[in-house]
């Protein structure tokens, strides 16, 4: 009896997910420290401007995986920190040219990056930190890592002694050599060595800047990630996630300052890192006209679904290239998926989904198993499975339906306009009235006035009834 028991848990605990884990650099079961208190951290972005399309990689890709963890240890069990970078020496710049204030960029940047992570339908993460918000714990943090002589203090700054920690460079696979020739290792006479990075810097009096043991200063960049993780998700958590861009220094440098602090404790177990976003082949920049927010692109009548669909069309282990076919065929398809599920309700999420996302998140079969469900014309399945990776939402079909309906409408009007000249050269009314009586049933009002024609629609509209205007 005993045994039988024993054989189904361990069935029932058998890993499910499988991460490709950028520090063994092999994909391995994913096995949370606690199944009950799943965590994630997402470096988020500096805010100082809008989001571009860079940005919104990591924001859906890592959304998926939320969703994924979501649906395997449940809402209650999975915590998502994303932060926002809100101190930066970008910042400071931005605001100084434009004559505002830094917390106007911040606060109007965070805005714009939620209403358009909004149109991606990206989820909203547990927890959004400011780096402001932090500042006290990072300068805990800088303290014993001075004691432990991991830091120290010359010429106002505190710098992180690389040579402290031995496994340094473990995470990008380079050697202290190899980072000392890269460009990226600034050189500074306040530092014992060129590899040193700076935990907090002396502020003038006109930037941001907190008191501390250093005099008034702000906190440097790597320090942030490593002081909000601990404070939200603990020394020891599952998953830290970012773009690859951000492995050296960056990653490597959270990892050695948190493992220095809190020598006791593992920091994260898996790093998860999506790979870069070109357009048409060349890197994004403004210096080459490629250069594209998110918001540009909504402007552009591209729909936050489309580029979500196409970020996620490639794995995100590999570069994606931005190109106009891709945008056009995003368009045609979701057009197609959405034609056949208008009036379905959604059904039971294809198995074959989850598991294309559990192995590594391979975005991309899962896309093909949603081809494969719409050609077995299942359109239930096809709508449960695709709202599982957040396309055909919901909001989306409105705002889909509020166009055509916008459309429609236009051209009810001009029906309404020519029967109305023709009425008055002919000074006969009649079909005009009848057509007018034909459009109030639908729910809509119609106001003529001397010049003008309007229709607006009121709270019995009936879209239904209103396409039936326009099909004779
Ligand atoms: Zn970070």
């Amino acid at each position: 009896m005993i045994t039988t028991v024993l054989i189904i848990q361990s069935i029932e605990t058998m890993p499910n997910i499988k991460i490709y884990n950028s520090i063994s650099r092999k994909k391995e079961d994913f096995l949370p420290l606690d199944p009950q208190n799943v965590r994630m951290y997402v470096c988020g972005p500096t805010v100082y401007d809008r989001a571009h399309l860079g940005n919104a990689r990591p924001v859906v890709v890592f959304d998926t995986l939320f969703r994924l963890l979501i649906e395997e240890y449940g809402e209650d069990s999975v915590t998502y920190v994303r932060n926002f970078t809100d101190i930066d020496d970008k910042i400071n710049l931005r605001a100084k040219s434009l004559g505002i204030k830094i917390s106007e960029i911040t606060d109007q940047t965070i805005d714009w990056f939620m209403e358009d992570m909004g149109h991606l339908n990206s989820l909203v993460p547990s927890v959004m930190p400011r780096a402001t918000q932090f500042v006290d714990k990072m300068i805990q943090m800088i303290e014993g890592l001075i004691k432990t002589k991991n830091a120290y203090f010359n010429e106002g700054h505190v710098l992180f002694r690389v040579r402290s920690y031995e496994h340094y460079g473990s995470l990008s696979g380079r050697s202290l050599d190899d980072m000392i020739a890269g460009a990226r290792v600034e050189v500074a006479p306040f530092k014992e060595d060129p590899l040193d990075f700076v935990l907090w810097k002396p502020s003038t009096d006109d930037l941001p800047g907190w008191e501390s043991p250093w005099g008034r200063g702000r906190p440097g960049w790597h320090i942030e990630c490593s002081a909000m993780a601990k404070e939200l998700l603990g020394g020891s958590f599952d998953i830290h996630c970012g773009g690859s861009d951000l492995k050296f220094p960056h990653h490597e440098n959270e990892i050695a300052q948190s493992n220095c602090a809190h020598p006791n404790e593992s920091f994260a177990t898996y790093w998860m890192h999506n790979e870069m976003l070109k357009v048409n082949g060349k890197k994004m920049s403004k210096s080459l006209s490629n250069f594209y927010t998110v918001n540009d692109l909504l402007q552009c009548n591209i729909s936050g679904e489309v580029i979500r669909f196409i970020l996620l069309n490639t794995h995100y282990r590999k570069p994606l290239d931005w190109t106009e076919n891709r945008v056009n065929d995003a368009k045609n398809i979701l057009k197609k998926w959405r034609s056949q599920t208008l009036n379905v309700n959604p059904g039971v999420v294809d198995r074959r989904v989850i598991e294309a996302l559990s192995d590594d998140l391979n975005t991309v079969a899962a896309i093909s198993v949603l081809h494969k469900i719409f050609n077995q014309r299942d359109y239930s399945t096809l709508l449960a499975s695709a709202r599982f990776i957040g396309l055909l939402a919901e909001t989306s079909i409105n705002e889909e339906e509020n166009e055509f309906d916008r459309k429609i409408l236009d051209k009810v009007l001009v029906i309404l306009s020519d029967k109305r000249l023709t009425a008055l050269e002919e000074k006969n009314y009649e079909d005009v009235d009848i057509y007018k009586s034909r459009i109030i049933k639908t729910g809509i009002d119609v106001q003529i006035s001397k010049d003008t024609i309007k229709l607006v629609p009121n709270s019995s509209f009936d879209r239904v009834a209103l396409r039936g205007l326009v099909d004779e």
